[in-house]
């Protein structure tokens, strides 16, 4: 495993597990089956509805805690800072830990600089190793850094190789911000794991095209928790830190990027609306 140090000098995998779309009830023993086969990061969120199995996991595994790095994300029905703040306890209590590793806004919508400041309260009183944000766009992003006492370790929004978010890396960059991929396989959509320029990379060092897509990702800076309910799968999925892209293999696959969403983008209002809609 390689890890990266967020900027208040925590280390953080830069290969974890997603729980999105895993249900509540197959959470407990996908995270089992994650943890066994290598991974110490999993990535799980109000929203998911699955936090309780996460805890499940946390507390059956046999590895100790220090040794695992669990995200979790505050939702927007639970922005502002007294909601958030009751949040985060509950959030403790379903993952049942005594401190979060990372703990990120889920959106960047409603009070989220009252969240923010809960957040920072919960990292100062020891609950929260490290806070940040997701789906943060730029523009958004610079703003928040400019007017909070913390500055986010993380940013994780939609990355992967037709999304590649080259100007967001460099923002991040400049203000000391982790970039995190969410869907890294780009859900699958476009015949992922068709690419040909992903299968021929990945032929050319015995290795898939998933694993070709999560090389190019790590090997870019870029943190990534791939999801994949098949054990098999996991353990191909994290089995990506023995071989290296060439320069380029790497400049083939960012020629790839198509520099929009493949599912929604937050500057759009539309999806604004959507989201906040999912809230209520
Ligand atoms: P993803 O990881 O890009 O793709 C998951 C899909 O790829 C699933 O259909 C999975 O199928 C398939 N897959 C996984 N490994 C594979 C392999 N080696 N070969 C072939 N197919 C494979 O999608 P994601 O779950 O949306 O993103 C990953 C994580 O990012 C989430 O779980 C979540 O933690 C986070 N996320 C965050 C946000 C946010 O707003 N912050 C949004 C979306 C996701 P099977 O499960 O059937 O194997």
């Amino acid at each position: 495993m390689e890890y990266v140090t967020l900027n208040n000098g925590i280390k953080m995998p830069a290969l974890g597990y997603g729980v999105y779309q895993v249900s509540s009830a197959e959470t407990e023993r996908c995270v089992l089956d994650a943890i066994g086969v290598g991974y110490r990061a999993i990535d799980t969120a109000q929203a998911y509805g699955n936090e309780d199995g996460v805890g499940s996991a946390i507390a059956k595994c046999g590895v100790p805690r220090e040794d695992l790095f669990i995200t979790t994300k505050i939702w927007i029905s639970n922005a502002g800072y007294e909601k958030a703040r009751l949040s985060i306890d509950e959030s403790l209590r379903k993952l049942r830990t005594e401190y979060i590793d990372l703990l990120l806004i889920h959106q960047p919508f409603g009070d989220y600089y009252g969240t923010y400041r809960a957040m920072e309260e919960a990292y100062r009183d020891g609950y929260v190793r490290a806070i940040g944000v997701s789906n943060f766009y730029p523009d958004r992003l610079v703003d928040l850094c400019h007017f909070v006492e913390v500055t986010p370790a993380v940013d994780q929004v939609e990355t992967h190789l037709f999304q590649q978010q080259a100007k967001a890396h460099e923002i991040m960059k400049k203000y000391g911000v982790q970039h995190e991929s969410w869907g890294p396989f780009a859900e699958g959509r476009k015949d992922f794991f068709k690419t040909p320029a992903l299968v021929e990379i990945g032929e050319a060092h015995g290795k898939s095209a998933a694993q070709a897509a999560l090389r190019f990702l790590i090997q870019s800076g870029v943190v990534v928790i791939p999801k994949s309910t098949h054990r098999e799968r996991m353990a191909q999925n994290i089995d990506v830190f023995d071989f290296a892209l060439t320069d380029e293999e790497m400049k083939r696959l960012r020629a790839l990027d198509e520099g929009e969403s493949l599912f929604f983008s937050h500057y759009d209002p539309e999806t604004v609306e959507f989201i906040i809609g999912l809230a209520k």
